[in-house]
């Protein structure tokens, strides 16, 4: 029979604090990935059951009354090693750095936490993603408790042990299946891992540690952003936990859709109208830009569909404000579908001149009828 006492080195009323720093100080030397000697790892996992045994209130008490017999008959489990190194692993990777071994990481619920990122989605005008804008936003996220510190405990109070898993964050418990009765090792439902628990909460953050804020910020938009452009504001977004930093604010731009203006990366791009006079001739025409109204030339004979660029009346780069993109005008040649009298009179011109032949202002159907009178 073994002497969980005599494993870890402790006297017979050692206390939960001297059991385990024994136990520590034994699991250096015969932890399996230090020790090489053959018995290390079943000495190891002795020293394991024992430290197991010897911190839970209940099987300690079971231990000293019935020895390793009575815990086999009470339905105790065989030490962490049958659960996945449990609680072994965290108390390695504390101290040795964290070599893992065995199952899972278990998330350590003390450990310093970054704040989550938050997302603001706003909206902007289509010339405001061009050139830019100051913006006052609301925004709102948790900030660090200043009245209990973070703490969470009313103020003149301190969070206390919990009294479920005393302070160790992980209780045993038993599972009923069809193959019998498992022992687990889960956190403790009581303070969710923490090992504390708050009997007198923080007024002002309901414990939590952390508060909602609503904030304003002004920010600046840089010009040329895009639709679906995003900016990140660091350390605006929820306040970390037991000391963790703060996340980010993540802004995500809208560019609201211009019925005028369309856009490709850095080039703009609109549409404007001729009449068959002017796309024959050429013209001189005003066209609205980002910078104001420009007047182009459009060249004589110019096609429907053709392009006209606006060097330099594009959008700047994000990078470097002084490059711009171009400005495209695509030419609509429009046909115009009422004529006054003295157009008319000029089309059937314009026509005779064209086709060799006199205007006849006559439907197929109508030549047809006439030719059978
Ligand atoms: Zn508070
Ligand atoms: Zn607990």
């Amino acid at each position: 029979m073994a002497d969980y006492y005599e494993i870890l080195g402790v006297e017979k009323d050692a206390t939960k604090e001297e059991i385990k720093v024994a136990f520590r100080k034994k699991a250096r030397v015969l932890h399996p990935d230090v020790n090489k000697a053959p018995d290390a790892e079943d000495r190891f996992k002795e020293l394991g059951k024992a430290y197991e045994t010897l911190m839970d209130d209940n099987k300690r008490a079971t231990y000293d009354r019935y020895g390793e017999e009575g815990l086999n008959q009470a339905g105790f489990s065989q030490g962490p090693f049958e659960n996945g190194f449990g609680d072994l692993n965290d108390i390695f990777e504390s101290f040795f750095g964290g070599f893992g071994f065995g199952g899972g990481r278990r998330v350590d619920p003390n450990a310093p936490q970054r704040g989550e990122n938050l997302r603001l989605d706003i909206g902007i005008e289509f010339e405001e993603a061009v050139f830019g804008l100051e913006k006052e936003i609301k925004i709102e996220h948790l900030e660090h408790c200043h009245t209990c510190n973070g703490t969470g405990a009313k103020a003149g109070t301190e969070p206390t042990v919990c009294p479920t898993c005393g302070g160790r964050g992980q209780v045993q418990q038993m599972q009923r299946t069809i193959l019998g009765s498992i022992s687990q090792i889960v956190t403790c439902p009581k303070c969710h891992g923490k090992g504390k628990v708050i009997s007198d909460p923080c007024p002002d953050c309901k414990g939590d540690g952390r508060v909602s804020v609503e904030k304003k910020l002004t920010i600046k938009i840089p010009q040329g952003v895009d639709n679906g452009s995003k900016m990140r504001l660091s350390n605006e977004g929820d306040a970390g936990v037991n000391g963790g930093p703060a996340g980010d604010l993540y802004i995500v731009i809208h560019v609201k859709p211009s019925d005028y203006y369309h856009r490709e990366d850095m080039t703009i791009i609109t549409e404007c109208a001729v009449t068959p006079a002017q796309a024959a001739l050429g013209d001189t025409i005003v066209i609205k830009t980002v910078d104001g109204d420009r007047e182009i030339s459009i060249p004589q004979g110019v096609q429907n569909g053709d392009k006209v660029k606006i060097k330099g009346a594009g959008v700047p780069s994000i990078a470097n404000p002084s490059m711009r993109g171009d400005h495209i005008v695509i030419v609509n040649v429009k046909t115009p579908t009422k004529l006054s009298k003295d157009e008319k009179a000029l089309y059937e011109k314009l026509y005779q001149l064209e086709t060799g032949k006199k205007y006849e202002k006559k439907t197929v159907k109508e030549k047809i009828k006439a030719a059978f009178k």
